[in-house]
């Protein structure tokens, strides 16, 4: 119906600018005629003024035609698209929000200032308010956070602030308490800033998932991996020794048969032991059970002591240790070309449980002997002023670089023929990292297949002054607790490497 009364209205204005012309032109034609042909002059007598009134009135009308039919059309036209967007983005504006209202995470989005723009169902849900009352109302009333163990986070820290002030990205598992504080969850929180192209922050975005059930699944899995290893190893410790007892020529007679089979039984109960000492680690490492008790430690006397201790089982191998202090090592993760670094101070300080970095170190010596046929093995250590640097590096086989990515991961080891045939537990590295972790630290490995393996450690530097004032405090502490023992010490004290 529309366009076919669009183009009836076409028609009629283009007649009309046809009639229009028609007139102009023959009135033209009759005054140029008249000027020029002299038999005509009487003609232009005959055209009077009512005809060029005429013509211009036509003009006029065809203008007004113009207007009226043609513009009143087109603004028609624009009108009925405008509302036709305008539906279509209302329709889309609903679509959206039903959409984020059905999505089963909580979604929260808020502005610059951290006020709650839009909540959905399962966010709401979560917090005990209603999308309606949350609307509007500051995240951090709404929205009560604190570490996963229960700790407090501290105001500066506060997610959204942070990703708000630093336009970072946040990516963490926390406890969400509900409003009244009577419900607790376990929940992954993911924020991240919403920028314009031109990179101005106007709000975050944040979206959780309630993970309690899955973490309390975990957490029994772990108790009864702990519990379970736990119990085996005391019968496994006892057939060790028993198994120990029958190989010793001076206890037991046996002949070389038995001897052969009792050699395989030991080496497998071991291997046995160490995976359950293994799983009971990485069991504690994981829910932070792990025993830690940090001091000041001097990494340079530390690691000396420890390389004596472990060059026998070197040795055993007919390879070399050595431990070297202060040669250059790439500081940086990224770095793989090693750099020559300053060397501020010969004392590397530390602070860590000595217990703990010692079965880090025996743990690279011991894969580094494992791995290596011939060569040497060195424990080597470096910093600046920030970074105290500890490298394990052997003359082994390498390892593969497609591998090298997952090598910290829980159970991972390297599958191929040269591996194969050695034993391990694919436990040992992950612990390591665990540990490292623990005290702010980064372990990461270089490696270079057919030339050998070098795993680094960095862990934060102690200055001199921080070392002594953290010694003395912890001196303090002690002689608080034992009234009878001596001052505190002045100077740090260096935690020596015990022989296991
Ligand atoms: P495992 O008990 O198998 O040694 P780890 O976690 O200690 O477990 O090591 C994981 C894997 O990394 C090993 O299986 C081995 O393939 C590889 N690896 C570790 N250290 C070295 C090394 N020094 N040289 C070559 N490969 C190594």
């Amino acid at each position: 119906m529309k366009n076919s009364s669009r183009v009836l209205a076409k028609i009629g204005y283009y007649l009309l600018l046809l009639i229009t012309v028609s007139f102009g032109v023959a009135v033209l034609g009759g005054v140029v005629a008249a000027r020029f042909i002299p038999d005509v002059a009487d003609f232009t007598e005959k055209v009077d003024m009512e005809l060029v009134g005429a013509v211009l009135a036509v003009l006029l009308l065809a203008y007004v035609a113009d207007i009226f039919l043609l513009r009143r059309r087109y603004s028609a036209a624009s009108s009925s698209e405008i509302s036709k967007l305008a539906g279509a983005l209302r329709s889309k504006d609903e679509q959206a929000a039903i959409l984020i209202q059905s999505i089963a995470d909580g979604v929260i989005v808020t502005d610059t200032e951290g006020k709650i723009n839009l909540i959905n169902r399962a966010a709401a849900n979560m917090t005990g308010w209603t999308v309606e009352e949350a609307i509007n109302i500051n995240v951090d009333q709404v929205f009560k956070v604190a570490k996963e163990n229960g700790e407090e986070i501290p105001k500066e820290e506060y997610p959204f602030t942070a990703v708000l002030a630093h336009k970072a990205f946040f990516n963490q598992v926390l406890q969400l308490s509900s409003r009244d504080g009577s419900r607790k969850r376990i929940i992954s929180l993911v924020i991240s800033p919403v920028v314009t192209p031109t990179g101005e922050v106007f709000g975050a975005v944040a979206v959780l998932r309630d993970i309690s059930e899955q973490r309390e699944a975990e957490r029994q899995r772990a108790e009864f991996v702990s519990t379970a290893s736990h119990e085996m190893r005391t019968p496994v410790a006892a057939i060790e020794g028993y198994l120990a007892l029958a190989l010793n020529e001076k206890v037991s007679t046996i002949d070389s048969r038995a001897r052969g089979y009792l050699e395989k039984a030991y080496a497998s109960t071991k291997h046995l032991g160490k995976l359950f000492q293994d799983l009971l680690t990485t069991t504690k490492a994981e829910d932070g059970r792990l025993s830690n008790h940090p001091v000041v430690v001097e990494m340079g006397a530390f690691l000396e002591q420890l390389t004596e201790d472990l060059k026998f089982s070197a040795a055993k191998k007919g390879l070399n240790s050595e431990f070297i202090v202060g040669s250059s090592g790439s500081i940086d993760a990224t770095n793989r070309e090693e750099t020559s670094i300053k060397v501020v101070r010969p004392l590397y300080y530390v602070h860590v449980d000595p217990d703990r970095i010692r079965e880090v170190i025996t743990n690279l010596f011991d894969n580094a002997v494992k791995y290596t046929q011939q060569g040497k093995i060195t424990i080597g250590l470096t910093g600046n002023d920030d970074v105290v640097q500890i490298f394990v590096r052997d003359t082994g086989a390498g390892i593969p670089p497609e591998h090298v990515p997952h090598l910290f991961q829980k159970f991972y080891r390297v599958d191929n023929s040269a591996t194969r045939t050695i034993g391990g537990t694919g436990l040992g590295l992950f612990i390591c990292r665990k540990i490292v972790e623990l005290y702010n630290g980064r372990i990461w490995v270089v490696s270079e297949l057919g030339k050998g393996s070098t795993f680094y450690i960095n862990l934060p530097r102690l200055s001199t002054q921080k070392a002594q004032e953290l010694s003395q405090a912890a001196a303090v502490t002690e002689a608080e607790k034992k009234p009878d023992a001596a001052q505190p010490a002045q100077a740090p004290t260096v935690a020596q490497s015990q022989p296991q």
